[in-house]
């Protein structure tokens, strides 16, 4: 379970102007979608759609065959795992901000989260490991690292479906590489969906979009887009 389709979705903000013009795609269960596109193209309205933050004004929105306006905002929230790009952590322990979403889980299945999320053997290289305190006032990590422990957060809470919203859009283009590489074993699957910018930070995906002003304007494989330029 847990397949994403959106079916013609149109939308805007107020009704002057249409921000999504007709936008369709299916993420069938397990499987990964990206969306790439310029700024202001519409990718974080398709987020917020998803999420229900907004309705659709024409076509419909599903996950699991449901239509998200039956769907109630706290099941969307356990539904969906979403890793934001930046990611402001709680001023406590490591232990803490990965279990966030699933208080007093065993340690082993945080260390096994963070394993996945590459960011364990960091973790037990400091001093007072997972009882290490991030944050303002505390030990104060790179963004690669929040990220990390973000989305080790999100694997260990285990939700059906994955949102990554530009989750490595502000990282150095190396760090960003190597947790791309990361999120391909946690994607494995898992229904999952990519928002980025650049279509070189999506290699994985089964499938990518490129969107530009409210519009699926291609679709495709990572090497047959970057062939069409
Ligand atoms: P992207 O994530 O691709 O950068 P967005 O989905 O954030 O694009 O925005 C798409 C368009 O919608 C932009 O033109 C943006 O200015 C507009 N927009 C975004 N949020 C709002 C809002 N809350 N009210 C009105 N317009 C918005
Ligand atoms: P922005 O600040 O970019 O204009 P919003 O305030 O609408 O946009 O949302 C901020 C981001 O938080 C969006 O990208 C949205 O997808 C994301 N988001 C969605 N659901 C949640 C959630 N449950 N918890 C935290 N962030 C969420």
């Amino acid at each position: 379970d847990g397949g994403v389709v959106f079916e013609d979705v149109h939308f805007g903000y107020g009704p002057e102007r249409e921000i999504l013009k007709g936008v369709s795609f299916v993420v069938p269960p397990g499987k990964s979608l990206a969306i790439v596109g310029p700024s202001g193209a519409g990718k974080s309205t398709i987020s917020r759609l998803l999420f229900r933050f907004y309705d659709v004004s024409r076509g419909r929105v599903l996950i699991d065959g449901q239509d998200v306006r039956g769907v109630t905002q706290a099941s969307l929230r356990a539904a969906i795992g979403i890793v934001p790009q930046d990611t402001v952590l709680f001023n406590d322990t490591i232990y803490y901000n990965v279990a966030y979403g699933r208080p007093g889980a065993p340690r082993e299945e945080v260390e096994a989260a963070a394993r996945l999320a590459r960011i364990h053997d960091f973790v037990v290289s400091l001093p007072d490991g997972y009882d290490t305190r991030v944050g303002e006032r505390g030990l104060k990590l790179s963004g690669g690292e929040k990220q990390r422990v973000a989305i080790a957060r999100t694997i260990l809470k285990g939700p059906p479906i994955l949102l990554f919203d530009e989750a490595t859009s502000a990282l150095d283009t190396q760090t960003e590489r190597e947790i791309q590489i990361s999120l391909r074993e946690v994607a494995e699957n898992r229904t999952t969906l990519m928002i980025a910018h650049r279509l070189s930070t999506v290699v994985d995906a089964d499938e990518i979009l490129v969107l530009d002003k409210g519009r699926v304007v291609e679709r495709g494989r990572h090497a047959a887009l970057l062939a069409a330029g």
